[in-house]
């Protein structure tokens, strides 16, 4: 036997080069190895710095030893934990593997060739991955003053559309659609267009006229509203999110699921989160504290910054973003640029506990003097 390769490759599917694959923030391990340095601040992915209730972290490790066993396929603890907890039917709940999970399973369900996907630019980049992987024609309408244009993408609505993905909050800008916006599209859409309202941060949205997706799924409308543990809950690496919508959605969602996409550890933490309000209660003050701490800081140093009804604050550092992050890495905080969703000098940057907040103005301070 030579090892000369004999044959070429299978070919694959021609969209499969088209995808954009996610970027994620930069782990804190590959900085340390990279700069050299420690003691090192993660403020690029959302996550929330306070970490778990400590709850489910008791509750996971004496969940340990059972992970030998597959894990509930369906789901049924948590299932019917979360429809207690939002006042809905189990059948109209799905739980995935994080929502990122649903997102592609909404795609693989709902979009055949030459159907179309419609999303904001910028907005969360998987929405554009669903329609692409699934030959959709993926129509992105750019943000209005940094907010989605629902206007303009009811207007872009054709009767071959079928998915109309919003963020709200949307990421990376913070900003949100209120309810009377929403309530305006909806009653224009035709009846095939299914709205998926990813509300990833949620619970940190605190604006009077911020609608509750459920509260449309509860009229019976075409919205299925996206949440998740991984933001506010701190379980990001365990991969929990959840959909709530109209009995047939969810059933089609089932359908293309995989039998066992929920791993058990994940469905303890989640369900023992959901008795700990004092998670949620503390992240939302410390958000809320954490936000208004850098609105100042931006305005002592004249960025213009969007406010924001999330975790994050997308901030106009006027400098090149790639220069920011770079100069702000090497003091040891890891954030977004801006450039990777077409605004090059903004960044996005988490919002933290008080001392890491504080440290990364300070790094700011620093960054913006050396690039002045
Ligand atoms: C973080 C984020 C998610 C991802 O959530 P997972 O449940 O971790 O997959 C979904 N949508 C948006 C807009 C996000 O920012």
């Amino acid at each position: 036997m030579s090892d000369k390769r004999v044959c070429e490759p299978p070919k694959f599917r021609p969209n499969i080069g088209d995808l954009v694959p996610y970027v994620p923030g930069k782990p804190i391990e590959e900085v340390e190895r990279e700069y050299g340095i420690t003691d090192i601040i993660k403020l690029a992915s959302n996550e929330n710095s306070l970490g778990p209730s400590p709850k489910a972290v008791a509750a996971m490790q004496a969940a340990i030893p059972q992970v030998g066993l597959y894990p509930d396929g369906s789901c049924y603890a948590l299932t019917r934990r979360l429809a207690a907890h939002w006042d809905v039917p189990a059948d109209q709940i799905i739980v995935g593997n994080g929502s990122d999970e649903l997102l592609h399973y909404l795609g693989v369900a709902y979009l055949e060739a030459g159907d179309e996907a419609i999303f904001a630019h910028p907005s969360f980049v998987r929405y554009a991955s669903a329609g692409v992987l699934n030959n959709a024609r993926c129509v992105a309408v750019p943000l209005k003053d940094f907010t989605h244009d629902l206007e303009a993408m009811a207007a872009a609505v054709t009767d071959r559309t079928k998915l109309l993905f919003i963020a709200n909050p949307n990421n990376p800008t913070g900003t949100i659609v209120t309810r009377a916006a929403l309530d305006r599209l909806l009653a224009q859409l035709p009846e095939q267009v299914l709205v998926v309202l990813d509300e990833a941060y949620f619970e940190y949205a605190d604006a009077p006229d911020y609608p509750d997706g459920v509260a449309y799924v509860r009229q019976g409308r075409n919205v299925i509203a996206l949440r998740t543990f991984s933001k506010i809950y701190a379980l990001a690496g365990l991969r929990v999110g959840y959909g709530i919508a109209r009995p047939e959605i969810i059933w089609a969602l089932n359908q293309v699921r995989e039998p066992f996409n929920v791993n058990s550890i994940g469905q303890v933490g989640a369900l023992a989160s959901l008795d700990d309000p004092n998670q949620v209660e503390r992240g939302r003050r410390v958000n809320r504290d954490g936000r208004e701490y850098l609105y100042a800081a931006c305005e002592r140093l004249g960025l213009p910054y969007v406010p924001s009804q999330a975790n994050f604050v997308f901030l106009d550092a006027l400098k090149e973003s790639r220069a920011v992050f770079e100069r702000l890495l090497r003091r040891g905080v890891i954030v977004r640029t801006g450039d990777i969703f077409g605004l090059p000098t903004h960044i996005r940057v988490t919002v933290g506990t008080p001392e890491e907040n504080a440290r990364f103005v300070r790094a700011l301070e620093e960054v913006l003097a050396e690039l002045a």
